[in-house]
C-alpha cells in the first residue's frame, strides 16, 4: 500500500515506518522534525518537511494514498498543563486538518496512535475499552477528543479508523529508539543514570496503595507495538471506528524497572526516594484481551527485553 506516516521522525513513528517498509509497502513520512529527528526516517521513506495544517492537503492531492498512519502530535503531559492552548491547537486542531485532507483526497483510512491518558485514573484494573474516559490533563483530552472526530468522520464520511491507546511503550527496534530532548520516562532515565549521566535515579513516591509501595505501569516493547499497527491497518473497515488497548496485560513497579535495569547493565544504579509526581495514578495496567482476540496481537517482548533493547540502543549512540 501507499501509505501516509505523520510523525515518522518520531520514535513510534519512525519504528512503525520501518516495520511497514519491510513489509513491502511505500512509506511516504509528513513531519515537521520539531521534536523528532531527520536521520531516525528509515532508509526507503521519503520525508516531506511541514504540519500537518499547512501540507497535509498538498501532499495528499493526487498521491493516491490508501492510508495514514497518524503519530504526529505533541505528548509531555506537564507541558500540557502549562500550555493546554498549544496541545488543542497541535493536537486535535491538526489532526482536525488531517482528517479533512483526508476527506478531500479520498484516503480511505487511518490508524490513530492514542494514549492511556484518555482514561485518567481508572476505577477498576486492568482497564478495559469500555471504562470510562475521563483524561486528567489537556494531552489525554486533546487525544480523547480526536476519537470522538474519527468516529464521525467514519460515521459521516465513511473513513475507516483505528486508535490504538497505548500504555508505557519502551524499548528500540535496531537504531531506531527513544531521543527525547526531554525526557520524563523511566525506562530512559533510569538508563542514564547507569550510563553515568546523573547521580541517581529519583523514584516518584513510594506510598502508593501496592505491593511495594511504587507506581505500578504496564510497559510494552515498541516492536510489539509497531506489530500492532500492521494488524490494525489491516483492520480499518470504511465506515467504522475501532478502538483497542495496547498493553501487555501485565504491571511492573518502578522499583522492578529499576531492578531489571540493574541486572541487564551490570551497573549499580544509585536510587532514592522523591516526592510524588503531580497526576500519577497508583496503577496502570491495560487489558489486551480485545486487541488479542479481535486482531489476533499478543506481546512477545517481556521488560527484560525492552531494558537491554533500550540499553544496547544508548550505548551505540
Ligand atoms: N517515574 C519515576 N522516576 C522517573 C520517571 C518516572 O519514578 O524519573 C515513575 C512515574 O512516576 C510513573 C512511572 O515511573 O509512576 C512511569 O512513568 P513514565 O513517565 O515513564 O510514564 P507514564 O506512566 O507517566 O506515562
Amino acid at each position: 500500500m501507499k501509505l501516509l506516516v505523520t510523525g515518522g521522525a518520531g520514535y513510534v513513528g519512525s519504528v512503525v515506518s520501518a516495520l511497514l517498509l519491510e513489509a513491502g509497502h511505500e512509506v511516504v513520512v509528513l513531519d515537521d522534525v520539531s521534536t523528532g529527528h531527520e536521520d531516525s526516517v528509515p532508509e526507503g521513506a521519503r520525508l516531506v518537511r511541514g504540519t500537518l495544517r499547512d501540507t497535509a492537503q498538498d501532499v495528499m492531492a493526487g498521491a493516491g494514498f490508501e492510508a495514514v498512519l497518524h503519530f504526529a502530535a505533541k505528548s509531555l503531559v506537564g507541558e500540557s498543563v502549562e500550555k493546554p492552548g498549544l496541545y488543542w491547537d497541535k493536537n486535535l486542531g491538526e489532526s482536525l486538518a488531517l482528517l479533512d485532507a483526508m476527506r478531500v483526497a479520498g484516503v480511505p483510512r487511518i490508524v490513530f496512535s492514542s494514549t492511556a491518558a484518555v482514561y485518567g485514573e481508572p476505577e477498576s484494573t486492568p482497564i478495559l475499552e469500555t471504562d470510562p474516559t475521563r483524561p486528567t490533563n489537556p494531552y489525554g483530552a486533546s487525544k480523547l477528543a480526536i476519537d470522538t472526530a474519527l468516529a464521525e468522520y467514519a460515521r459521516l464520511h465513511g473513513i475507516g479508523g483505528v486508535s490504538l491507546r497505548y500504555f508505557n511503550v519502551a524499548g528500540a527496534y535496531g537504531r531506531l529508539g527513544e531521543r527525547h530532548t526531554v525526557e520524563t520516562h523511566l525506562i530512559p532515565n533510569v538508563l542514564k543514570i547507569a550510563q553515568g549521566d546523573g547521580e541517581a535515579v529519583k523514584m516518584f513516591g513510594d506510598d502508593y496503595p501496592t505491593p511495594d509501595g511504587t507506581c505500578i505501569r504496564d510497559y510494552i516493547h515498541v516492536t510489539d507495538l509497531g506489530r500492532a499497527h500492521l494488524l490494525a491497518l489491516d483492520a480499518c473497515a470504511p465506515g467504522t471506528h475501532r478502538i483497542f488497548n495496547l498493553g501487555s496485560g501485565t504491571g511492573n513497579s518502578v522499583k522492578e524497572v529499576v531492578d531489571v535495569c540493574r541486572e541487564v547493565t551490570g551497573r549499580e544504579i544509585p536510587a532514592e526516594v522523591a516526592p510524588r509526581r503531580p497526576g500519577d495514578p497508583a496503577v496502570l495496567v491495560a487489558s489486551s484481551d480485545k486487541i488479542q482476540a479481535e486482531l489476533g496481537w499478543k506481546p512477545e517482548r517481556d521488560l527484560r527485553t525492552m531494558i537491554d533493547d533500550a540499553w544496547t540502543f544508548l550505548r551505540s549512540r
